[in-house]
């Protein structure tokens, strides 16, 4: 749903996921196994911008999905089975294992989106602003810079159920019951559920169960999992945590 001929379906996307548009493929990875120089921990939201040097040391990979034989594809989701995903090494290591206990369950998991640049955005933002205007873009497309999805951290999944794909937002957040089981998972292999339902005001983004965010350990995403916290929320209590007089 994302590549196809652009527009129109990047209009839609736009809207419904701000957060989730665009592989983009700009960044010059570093040799793999150099040790990361970032912070798995980095805050990247509508008043928190990306570190200004962090596409230049980000170590990202590329990933492809492998979809069953049989699955039926289409113009919407035939970028699924071509596209080649950017992922941070230590995220897409991660990812792997929570599709594998996903699978264990019977639930195939694939790469949706995934590292979008900040050129990337920019460019999306200079197409739009000019078909549609400024005030359109302000509203509708991410800010260059502020999307998480230029960390190579963040994940947006999408699902096969009964031999179909679901890649569509609205089918997803419809989708329960499945969506709650993989949830389950996510903190054993470093993710959290970046935007929980009902959590705008601390995220400033609505319920998005397909988009994942990769933390670094088992152990701060079960913290951060299972006390039912934000992202925002933990650095928070973090900060203070280290500053008991301030
Ligand atoms: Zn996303």
């Amino acid at each position: 749903m994302k590549h196809r001929n652009a527009r129109v379906l990047s209009l839609l996307l736009a809207v419904v996921c701000l957060c989730g548009l665009f592989t983009g493929c700009t960044a010059k990875p570093q040799e793999a196994n150099e040790e990361a120089k970032y912070d798995y921990l980095v805050l990247v939201n509508k008043q928190s911008k990306l570190p200004d040097d962090w596409e230049s040391v980000v170590v990202l990979e590329d990933a492809q999905n492998t979809l069953p034989e049989d699955i039926a594809l289409n113009e919407d989701n035939d970028y699924l089975a071509t596209d080649v995903f950017k992922v941070e090494t230590k995220a897409l290591e991660a990812f792997r294992a929570l599709q594998e206990d996903c699978a264990k369950d019977g639930i195939t998991i694939l790469l949706d989106s995934t590292y979008r640049s900040v050129a990337r955005q920019q460019e999306l933002w200079a197409e739009f602003a000019e078909e549609y205007g400024e005030d359109y873009c302000k509203k509708y497309v991410a800010v260059p810079g502020y999307s998480e999805h230029h960390t190579g951290l963040a994940i947006d999944i999408c699902v096969i159920k009964d031999g179909r794909i679901i890649n569509d937002n609205d089918e997803m957040i419809a989708e329960r019951e499945l969506f709650a089981k993989i949830h389950e998972k996510l903190a054993d292999h470093g993710f959290i559920l970046r935007y929980p339902e009902g959590r705008d005001d601390s995220t400033g983004y609505s319920y998005e169960p397909w988009h994942f965010r990769y933390v670094g350990s088992a152990e701060i995403a079960k913290e951060i999992m299972e006390r039912g916290l934000t992202l925002e929320e933990y650095l928070t209590l973090s900060t203070q945590a280290q500053n008991p007089n301030k």
